[in-house]
């Protein structure tokens, strides 16, 4: 069995993020998403929001699951018996910084290995931060997440909450 850890903020998850799931159950026997909690972020979502969110999202695939780590991703996957870390890469900045992390897990684990999956064209401007930032200015996101998180968006910034669904 060959099983992949995915893991990211996913603060909204975007279509860019599912699209490498989506490429990545094709390859690997099992994928499980990671949704992490850095205490030294500031998350628009929760982390419950975010979990709940990505479940409702990978729902189509039985080879899909999500959990939440607010611990060392390396620890978290090598409790799990998972020895490989799926990362998307849009451009040589995303590829200069995911190259650096990778060092610097191989570093803290030497057992597992990072892989890189790049963009495809379609989703390579897609980049939660972006997507927050135009929401919050009440911009049409529709065609960048999920109907789901659009809807979840719309939510926080128009009413300051969530669906009672997230
Ligand atoms: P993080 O805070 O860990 O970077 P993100 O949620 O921003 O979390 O991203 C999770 C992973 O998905 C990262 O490897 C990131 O490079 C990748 N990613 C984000 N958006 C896209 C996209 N549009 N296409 C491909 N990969 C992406």
């Amino acid at each position: 069995m060959l099983t992949a850890a995915f893991p990211g903020s996913f603060d909204p998850p975007t279509l860019g993020h599912l699209n490498i799931i989506e490429r990545a159950v094709r390859i690997f026997d099992e994928l499980l998403v990671v949704v992490a909690e850095n205490r030294q972020k500031k998350y628009l979502f929760s982390a419950e929001e975010r979990v709940s969110m990505m479940r409702a999202l990978v729902e189509p695939w039985n080879n899909v699951s999500v959990a939440l780590c607010d611990s060392l991703i390396v620890d978290f996957i090598k409790k799990r018996n998972v020895r490989i870390l799926l990362r998307g890469v849009r451009d040589v900045w995303d590829f200069s910084y995911e190259f650096e992390l990778s060092l610097m897990n191989k570093a803290l684990a030497s057992s597992i290995e990072t892989i890189f999956m790049t963009t495809d064209p379609e989703y390579f401007i897609l980049r939660s931060s972006a997507i927050k930032e135009l929401a919050s200015f009440h911009g049409d996101v529709s065609g960048m997440v999920p109907s789901l998180v659009a809807e979840a968006l719309r939510n926080k910034y128009t009413k300051g909450g969530l669906s009672p669904k997230f």
